[in-house]
């Protein structure tokens, strides 16, 4: 193993987390900083003729190789884990700007009370309404707190949007379940498509409030905070899954990399991809001492560091931890331990699937183009005779409908799965079938963590992340209650024919979710209870850092990006104006 010349950071991983500390700590600094990125290089040209369905969006272009590194999964710990060898409920990204350049930029704050969900609702419900194995916390950080930092993020990636509440005034037509904000959003909302439309006028006729969903594609030419220019999106359709051709949608590659390449203090290194955090001593206690990679050619580096940044998003942030020692491994059964504890992904179903009457262009849209229904979500409705605790966000949304992905879909009155007559509606039905989707919290308990595979190793030999994760009764609830309220609203857009989600069960690992799963190292207010303090700080390792949704105590039913960005932009502060001037610990 080669020793390279010390540097004063080091940042495992160059997606939003890793290259938001980056850029912070590069134009605030003078600090030598270097990132480690195990994929390859990315610039905003990669992308300009790279409108391929096949190539991105169905053989995942720009996902993790699984032949190298996945993870093993089971529903229980009495059963046996095994590794998930295709892409499924969730797409880990690869290369600089991680899953940042192919996300779709829906980007929701999280409610107040979600970040003392432990204490509101024992507060509200009492301590005996909570599900028998929760594993419920408060975040050690409050939203007033946040505010500051979430208004940050919303001005650097330029977030469409309408205020709901602007300073505890309610407004009309923005979000008005939503916590206070100091500012309205930097830019006005997207265009909302034809179907979206019609979800909308039929949720205001029965009374419920839909707004336009905030979104990471600028309505207009924006120039941000740092003064990086980027133009209207132009609806084109390939957003998920896609970086960028005309690079409008916010992405680390076309946000942070233009900021990081003016300062000659940072660097990064792709096909690097991390081993192992190097501790100074063998208890794992006092400092971490930089970290181990190996780089495309298998060689093996120490790059000494005095600060470690881990941002390789929740996976690899949990695994990296666990395979170096840092922290103690949760064990369920005990329930002693915090490392790998508290592992959640939101409910995301497909509520109902509507048949309209007329064609709808539905290969026009954007990532987030699109209203959300907000009346079911959180604890904003009355819970005192429903059978489950908290809720979420109706939706619809046009992405882009695209041939491979969206064909095929029939009315279950359609009785053929082939032939002509199937062939004859999946054409008809092509460009007249969309979704009203629920996006809802996932409460954690205590039976769903991540550990270390005893039996399956990555292409290195290291142990696979193993994960043990299946839905509760609340949660299954939730999504059966959010069906009945899509299909109420389906109805009421005078749809021809409507499929309701047929049930959440048990947790299917085959069918594609969100990419926010979270937890495993999470943040509280107490080391007893978390792996790192509300500044992303490990507890123990106080030159220690892990940043992005790893640090989640719940899933809350908004997309996770502002929140672990406004999270970062935090952690920066402290770090440029405490802990630089006087290290050790931060709470
Ligand atoms: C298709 C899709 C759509 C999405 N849409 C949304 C959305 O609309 N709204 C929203 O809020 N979120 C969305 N997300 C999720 C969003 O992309 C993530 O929340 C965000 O990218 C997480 O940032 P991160 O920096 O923690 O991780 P990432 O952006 O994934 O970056 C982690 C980086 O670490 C690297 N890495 C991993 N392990 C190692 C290692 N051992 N050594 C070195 N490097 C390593 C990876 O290659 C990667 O580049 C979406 C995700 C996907 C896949």
């Amino acid at each position: 193993m080669k020793t390279l010349p010390a540097v004063d950071v080091v940042i495992a991983g160059g997606g939003w987390a890793g290259l938001l500390m980056a850029k912070e700590l590069g134009s605030r600094t003078s600090l030598s900083v270097v990132v480690l990125e195990r994929g390859g290089p990315r610039k905003t040209e990669n992308y300009s003729t790279d409108m391929d369905e096949l190539d991105y969006a169905i053989r995942m272009h720009m996902m993790q190789d699984l032949s190298r590194e996945t993870v093993t999964f089971r529903h229980s710990s009495a059963q046996r884990a095994l590794p998930l060898r295709q892409h499924g409920a969730f797409l880990p990204g690869s290369g600089v700007g991680g899953a940042g350049e192919h996300w779709n930029g829906v980007s929701p704050r999280m409610f107040p009370d979600g970040f003392e969900l432990l204490s509101s609702s024992t507060q509200k419900y009492g301590a005996k309404r909570l599900p028998q194995d929760h594993a419920l916390l408060d975040w050690g950080v409050k939203y007033d707190e946040l505010e500051p930092y979430y208004t940050g993020a919303e001005n650097l990636l330029g977030i469409s949007g309408k205020a709901g509440n602007l300073r505890g005034q309610k407004i009309d037509g923005g979000n008005i379940f939503e916590g206070w904000r100091s500012s309205e959003f930097p830019l006005p909302p997207n265009k909302i498509p034809y179907f979206p439309q019609l979800v909308q006028q039929a949720a205001r006729s029965l009374g419920y409030h839909p707004y336009p969903i905030p979104s990471a594609t600028p309505t207009r030419a924006y120039v941000n905070p740092d003064g990086v220019a980027r133009p209207a999106c132009a609806y084109c359709g390939y957003c998920e899954r896609f970086g960028c051709m005309i690079g409008a949608k916010a992405q680390p590659s076309n946000l942070l990399l233009p900021v990081i390449q003016r300062h000659k203090n940072v660097s990064i290194r792709t096909g690097a991809s991390v081993r192992r955090i190097m501790p100074e001593a063998e208890h794992r206690k006092g400092k971490a001492r930089g970290v181990i990679y190996v780089d495309a050619r298998g060689q093996e580096f120490f790059q000494p560091a005095d600060l470690v940044f881990l941002a390789s998003w929740t996976f690899n942030n949990t695994r990296l931890l666990l395979l170096s020692g840092f922290g103690q491994p949760y064990d369920p059964k005990s329930g002693k331990g915090t490392l790998g504890r508290n592992l959640t992904h939101q409910v995301a179903i497909p509520a109902a699937t509507l048949f309209m009457e007329k064609p709808m262009n539905l290969f026009m849209g954007a990532g987030a183009s699109g209203i959300r229904v907000g009346d079911f979500d959180g604890d904003v409705f009355d819970h005192s005779d429903l059978p489950f605790l908290r809720g979420g966000a109706l939706e619809a949304i046009i992405t882009g409908h695209r041939p491979i992905a969206n064909f095929g879909v029939v009315p279950q009155s359609v009785k053929a799965d082939w032939g002509s007559e199937w062939k004859k509606a999946a054409l008809y039905y092509f460009d007249r079938t969309a979704v009203i989707g629920f996006y809802g919290e996932h409460l954690a308990y205590k039976d769903n963590y991540a550990d270390l595979d005893p039996v399956y190793k990555d292409s290195l030999g290291d142990p696979l992340l193993r994960l043990t994760l299946n839905w509760q009764e609340n949660e299954r609830r939730m999504a059966d209650f959010a069906t009945g309220k899509a299909v109420e609203i389906g109805r009421a857009t005078g749809a021809k024919d409507i499929t309701p989600f047929a049930g959440l069960r048990h947790y299917d690992a085959t069918r594609y979710q969100s990419t926010h799963v979270q937890g495993g190292a999470i943040m509280g207010a107490a080391p007893e209870q978390s792996v790192v303090n509300s500044y992303l700080q490990h507890w123990q390792t106080t030159n220690l850092f892990v940043l992005g949704a790893s640090a989640f105590p719940q899933n809350a039913s908004a997309n996770p990006t502002l929140t672990l960005l406004a999270l970062v932009l935090r952690t920066a502060d402290a770090v440029v104006d405490r802990y630089l001037k006087n290290p050790g610990p931060l709470a």
